[in-house]
């Protein structure tokens, strides 16, 4: 891989811990640990992506090579580089963990391509001394959804962590799915992602919980200079312009979540990235019927903090959290608390403009929230699937009736038979008012539904078809894999050859375990 450029400045800059064994332990004054990777038995490769080997320099002829096998699955280290696990902490369901860490991600190294720079991290790659109680590893069924998801999510424009490389390690990794007591081997799997880096809200709370306020200060210095240089100003004004942007890029990110109907299930601070990038895919889930209450996380069944309507109050919390890890830096509360005050506000304005692009409305007027709150009231009435639903608002025209309308979006009720009496009555008024609201806008039919298709994907990756694919690769068949990863890059294209994933849930998955319901067993 000879046009791999190593520019290693997180930890040419930043303090090492001087241990460098991977025994379990509560790491002090430092912000990673080298680590080795533990060498895979067997490595085979199962998929790579040419566009993200291309985006750090390696060749689509480099990712068929023995050095790109052994390099991403953990068996051999990249030349001039020392791979490392980063050291933080965490709020975890609303309470705080302390040290956390890369207990199973190691970064290999930092590449700088075009003048970008990417973090290479494998997952599963083995223990590091944030592994805690368990083993570093992980299974071939999350690696799947981890390294298809995060590549789906880019193609419908969400901002996340790229999949590099899906390998098997050729090792067999012992978990209990259900928690119930029924350990079974699996086949162990490593993704290799990449990011601009791998730096978390609990990067910072973790300093400043141990009060260690001179790495906090280097540490915010240093991801300002590197990660975010059109930061400028004194100081105190650059924490606060950091804190802003953060806020403002993971708004953004939970904006395009409610849009395509992502559920991220695991919202700990973590697991939140300071670049607004999706990250950590773990029991996530998509809607399939427009329910705000669900979560696909049975760890989090009871309380349901991370449930798909709850996830901009979260991120509103994790901002909170992230503004005290800073508050040391600033002393001052107000700049901070302006923020976060006008997060859930400027949120509101964004979901609006975002919620009605989605109906294919693009002039504002007054009574347009109304039009977006009684179609999510008149949505849960009935399971109605989010996508089809959708998508299918593309077959409306200005002169539909109502009953033509509603004719165009029936396929997307999972039980048409309860469509009559009082549903069927608040559907045509909700589509009574939809259709005059569609009158006034100045778009021909024909403009409004090529933008509305941009905005509303036709496929994405239903919590069943990553099932699907993973139940042929546990047997030794990739194909699944090879082909919901060409579907998912144009989630907006027709791709009528590929309409039978334009489908509901077959009801074999409404309570199917890793369909509906998923676990943190990974
Ligand atoms: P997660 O819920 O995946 O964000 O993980 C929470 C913490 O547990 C992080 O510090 C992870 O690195 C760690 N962790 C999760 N799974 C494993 C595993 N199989 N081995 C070691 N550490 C893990
Ligand atoms: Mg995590």
């Amino acid at each position: 891989m000879k046009n791999l450029k190593i520019n290693n400045r997180f930890t040419a800059e930043l303090p090492a811990d001087p241990n460098e064994t991977n025994e379990i332990r509560q790491v002090k004054n430092t912000l990673f640990s080298y680590v080795s990777p533990t060498k895979p038995s067997n490595p085979t490769l199962i998929h790579a992506s040419e566009e993200v080997a291309g985006l750090v320099g390696i060749t689509k002829e480099e990712i068929q090579s023995e050095s790109f096998l052994n390099a991403f699955s953990g068996k051999e280290i990249l030349p001039e580089t020392r791979p490392y696990a980063m050291c933080y902490a965490g709020h975890q369901f609303g309470n705080w963990a302390g040290q956390l860490g890369d207990g199973r991600a190691i970064n290999l190294t930092e590449i700088e391509h075009n003048n970008e720079f990417f973090t290479l991290q494998l997952k599963g790659a083995g223990k590091t001394p944030y592994s805690r109680t368990a083993d570093g590893l992980a299974v071939l069924r999350s690696s799947i959804r981890e390294y298809l998801c995060a590549e789906a999510m880019h193609y419908l424009g969400v901002p996340t962590t790229r999949s590099l490389s899906l390998m098997l390690s050729g090792d067999q990794v012992l978990r209990d799915v259900l928690y119930n007591g029924n350990p079974a081997y699996e086949k162990g799997a490593i993704v290799c992602r990449v990011a601009p880096s791998f730096i978390r809200f609990g990067s910072f709370e973790m300093l400043t919980a141990r009060n260690e306020l001179k790495n906090l200060k280097e540490f915010v210095e240093f991801t300002i200079k590197h990660y975010f240089p059109e930061i400028k100003g004194e100081p105190k004004e650059q924490y606060i312009q950091f804190f802003k942007t953060v806020a403002d890029t993971t708004r953004e990110m939970i904006v395009h979540w409610q849009r395509v109907g992502f559920v991220h299930g695991v919202m700990n601070t973590d697991n939140m990235s300071i670049h607004g990038i999706t990250i950590d895919y773990g029991p996530y889930g998509w809607l399939e019927n427009y329910d705000p209450n669900w979560t696909p996380n049975t760890t989090d069944s009871q309380n349901r903090r991370y449930r798909f309507g709850n996830q901009p109050q979260i991120a509103q919390w994790n901002l909170y959290q992230l503004a005290n890890a800073l508050y040391p830096l600033v002393n001052e509360a107000e700049p901070l608390e302006k923020i976060l005050e006008s997060f859930i506000n400027d949120f509101k304005s964004d979901y609006k403009v975002m919620f009605l692009s989605k109906l294919g409305l693009f002039t504002l007027t007054d009574t347009d929230s109304k039009i977006i709150t009684g179609l999510e009231a008149v949505l849960e009435l009935s399971e109605t699937d989010m996508t089809i639903f959708f998508r299918n608002l593309n077959k409306i025209v200005k002169l539909d009736s109502v009953e033509n309308a509603i004719e165009k979006i029936q396929v997307s009720f999972y039980l048409p038979e309860e469509i009559k009496g009082d549903i069927l009555d608040s559907w045509k008024k909700w589509f009574t008012v939809y259709l005059q609201r569609l009158n006034q806008e100045e778009l021909s039919d024909e403009d409004r539904i090529e933008k509305m298709n941009q905005i509303n994907p036709k496929y994405v990756l239903r919590n069943y078809m990553a099932q699907l694919a993973i139940d042929d690769a546990d047997k030794g068949d990739y194909a699944a894999i090879n082909e919901l990863y060409l579907l998912l890059q144009k989630p907006y294209d027709e791709q009528p050859e590929h309409q039978k994933w334009f489908a509901k849930r077959p009801d074999w998955a409404r309570s199917k375990v890793g369909c509906s319901m998923l676990s943190c067993s990974s």
